[in-house]
């Protein structure tokens, strides 16, 4: 493209010519051509000083000041155009489309923006039916439960109405579950209607209250019980109490079964190889819920301390009695008061009368208002003033004991009164020929006064009779129960 013509030899910048260019190339020939000696770009280094020299040199400042007049300056910015931030629906409908990495928080498609298809709407609609479930903390608390549940007051009452028919709110266990079903509502200012609920009443009762043709009623569901007792045997090994517990039986049973058996054997003695046989009450709901109740027979067997023990029913009195009918040794006499013995059964010098004279009892040496307790069983014969004694407090005991509590401050019993071992019936005092706050107490054997510190006093409970026989059979029936129950029931 670029010829350069043969003839025109010359270096002198762009001085070759290309036909289109010709005007140009004619104006420098003929402008060189006039000022021949005219230099437009004087060398600076050479002839300083020079008019040449001078003129290149203000040439080269002019050219300067007009760059530097051109030049936009460093102080003033020059802006392109940046696209505005984006907001709303454009963001979302970006962000929805846009990929990032998760590890920079990358949120794409977590959202689809709406299109133009989407129009909001005036309303929500409801779920035609709902259903939920509710706790109940009491039995009394179910209107309340009701309506946090969003039943209406109108219907909460009246399947309280329904329900106490069948039982009283009270009897229902805390913890209940209620299952509800809401019905749909005209319009939302309305409690939904209750459709229907659904309760376990009693362990043995189901209730359910459905509506039907607009009314609520009341639908009894019995559940079938099996009261066979549980029945849980096995080898003692290192401790009574993990065997028991590992082989199925409740805590609370084992610690009764313990100390049961304690009052006959040496529970810790028990050789590992001896056998534990414990029964519990036990109600098993057909529905597979199983309540494990009291203690029912206690029993050790394989070894030398052969135990077999029940509690039954004598004299108004529940107690366990072992094979033979012998029941707990009870009576062991309790002391009437904190405190020490301060003087003793016998004679002595009287500290206010001065003379020898014969103390009927024992001193015990107590802050005055201390409790004063009931050493044993028995029945108020006295309970007031008597001289020298002060306030004075007589129990009779049964089998001519009876005993005496003396310088009472105060007296909680009356005559008559049945009082148990180690109930509080008086305070210590300092009323009657005393000289100083402490309980005096005597003790009786057929009206004839003894040293309390000497008698030791107990009595083991046999049956007898037609009891011994009664108690026999129920030990007989109960020895009967199969072994095993439950382990069976871990098994379901
Ligand atoms: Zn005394």
């Amino acid at each position: 493209m670029f010829v350069r013509s043969e003839s025109d030899s010359e270096m002198t910048g762009g001085a070759g010519g290309r036909a289109s260019v010709a005007a140009p190339q004619v104006f420098t020939a003929k402008f060189r051509r006039r000022f021949s000696d005219f230099d437009v770009m004087p060398d600076l280094g050479s002839r300083i000083g020079s008019l040449t020299w001078y003129r290149g040199a203000a040439t080269c400042i002019g050219l300067c000041a007009f760059t530097l007049l051109l030049a936009p300056g460093f102080e003033n910015p020059i802006y392109g155009t940046v696209p505005p931030k984006m907001t709303g629906a454009q963001f979302d409908a970006t962000r929805a489309q846009s990929i990032r990495p998760l590890g920079m928080g990358g949120t794409t498609g977590y959202r689809v923006a709406a299109s133009r298809l989407v129009t909001p709407l005036t309303d929500t609609p409801e779920r035609p039916i709902l259903q939920s479930t509710a706790k109940l903390a009491s039995g009394e608390a179910l209107l309340g439960v009701l309506q946090r549940s969003g039943v209406g007051k109108g219907d909460a009452s009246a399947v309280g109405a329904l329900i106490t028919k069948a039982v009283a709110l009270g009897e229902i266990q805390p913890g209940t579950m209620l299952d509800l079903t809401l019905g749909r509502r005209a319009d939302k200012s309305q409690p939904r209607p209750l459709e229907k609920l659904e309760l376990r009443a009693r362990f043995d009762l189901k209730l359910e209250v459905a509506r039907s043709g607009g009314t609520l009623s009341l639908k009894e569901i019995p559940i079938a019980i099996d009261r066979t007792p549980l029945r849980i045997q096995g080898t003692i090994g290192g401790s009574l109490y993990r065997s028991a517990r590992a082989a199925g039986a409740p805590a609370k049973a084992v610690e009764t079964y313990i100390k049961t058996l304690a009052s006959r054997v040496p529970v810790s003695r028990l050789g590992s190889g001896c056998k534990f046989d414990i029964i519990i009450g036990q109600a098993r709901a057909e529905t597979g819920e199983v309540q494990l109740g009291n203690l029912m027979y206690a029993g050790v067997s394989g070894c030398a301390n052969n135990v077999q023990m029940l509690p039954y029913e004598s004299g108004g009195k529940v107690e366990w009695y072992d094979s033979s009918g012998k029941g707990n040794t009870t009576g062991m006499m309790g002391m009437p008061a904190n405190g020490r013995f301060s003087s003793s059964f016998g004679m002595r010098r009287h500290p206010i009368l001065g003379y020898a004279r014969m103390h009927k009892g024992v001193d015990i040496a107590a802050p005055w208002g201390s409790p004063v307790y009931a050493a044993a069983d028995g029945v108020v014969q006295v309970a007031g003033r008597s001289s020298g004694y002060g306030n004075l407090i007589r129990l009779s005991h049964g089998g001519g004991n009876g005993s005496g509590y003396g310088h009472l401050s105060r007296i909680y019993v009356r005559p008559g009164q049945h009082v148990r071992k180690g109930q509080q019936i008086g305070a210590v005092g300092n009323t009657g020929m005393s000289t100083g706050p402490h309980l005096h107490y005597e003790w009786y054997k057929n009206g004839v006064a003894v040293n309390p510190r000497s008698i030791s006093f107990s009595s083991t409970k046999q049956l007898t009779g037609g009891d011994l026989s009664q108690f026999r059979a129920k030990l007989n029936a109960m020895l009967a129960v199969p072994v095993g129950h439950g382990l069976e029931r871990d098994e379901d």
